[in-house]
């Protein structure tokens, strides 16, 4: 059976003695076996804290991941580090396109299909984020923003492929202090888009699709039970390790749940998402 993903990214948090307290405190759940075999487990820490929290999770199958680098290659580049270093550091994921760093810091479709191509030359999997803000939702170019992003994000492969692809729907205006969690709707209807240009994209690299915005304890349940989703990326209630571990149990529950009834019709799924939303 595929893993269910399950990933939090620290963004500009902790103290490199806060980065291991929480990764002793995984690595003590792991041997305990409180972590759901089904949850693939992964965590995203400042690139500071990326070659520690290695050494203390190293064997234990929490994947790690950096929150960004630069797609070129080493050399006279002020401030940045490239995929070859967070891959040295211990980086399998690379987090591509967030919401914070489109708005925020310019990041352009351009820089996010560059930096896909990088990621996966390096041999990472990137983590492609995707979402449309509250203007272009209330727009109604939600379809047309998702589309657009995914496919450039894709198009500069060329014949690389990614060993494995993780893309999370975002919306912009579900994210952080102030955001509201995508209703089922919603959040259906972007998952839509996404698996529909994977499918024609990219329809032979293994891909994972997850949501994110507003994941907490007490809704991600109802977000595994109520959405064709491969896993779910989480920022602040993920930001301590009993916070990850109670969501990973409450996934694990709704898995459970999800799994007793009939699979999903995926026609129904695409039936949400317009013709072409390219
Ligand atoms: C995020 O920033 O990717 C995120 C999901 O944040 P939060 O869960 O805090 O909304």
């Amino acid at each position: 059976m595929a893993p269910f993903w399950l990933g939090t990214s620290w963004k500009m948090t902790k103290t490199l003695d806060e980065a291991a307290a929480y990764a002793d405190d995984l690595r003590s759940a792991v041997e305990a076996g409180s972590v759901p075999p089904e949850v693939r487990l992964f965590v995203l820490p400042a690139a500071t804290a990326l070659a520690s929290v290695r050494d203390r999770l190293a064997g234990t199958g929490v994947a790690l991941g950096s929150q960004n680098a630069h797609p070129g290659p080493d050399g006279a580049v002020t401030g940045e580090v490239s995929m070859s270093m967070v891959r040295d550091a211990g980086a399998s994921i690379v987090e591509i396109g967030h919401a914070e760093r489109r708005t925020l810091l310019s990041e352009t479709d351009d820089m996010v299909a560059d930096k896909v191509a990088a990621a996966v030359s390096a041999g990472l999997r990137p983590l492609i984020c995707v979402g449309e803000t509250s203007a272009e939702r209330a727009g109604g170019v939600t379809q047309d923003v998702l589309a657009r992003q995914l496919r450039h994000a894709l198009s500069r492969l060329g014949t690389l492929r990614p060993i494995e692809l993780l893309v999370a729907y975002e919306p912009h205006w579900a994210i952080g202090d102030g955001g509201r969690t995508a209703t089922p709707g919603e959040a259906a209807e972007g998952l839509a888009v996404v698996r529909r240009v994977l499918a024609e994209d990219l329809a032979d690299t293994p891909t994972a699709v997850l949501y994110g915005g507003s994941v907490h304890a007490g809704n991600a349940a109802g977000l595994v039970t109520g959405l064709d989703v491969d896993g779910l990326f989480v920022g602040r209630a993920a930001w301590t390790a009993p916070g990850l571990l109670d969501i990973a149990r409450r996934c694990h529950d709704a898995l459970r749940r999800r799994s007793l009834r009939q699979p999903r019709n995926p026609d129904l799924v695409s039936a949400i998402v317009r013709k072409d939303p390219r």
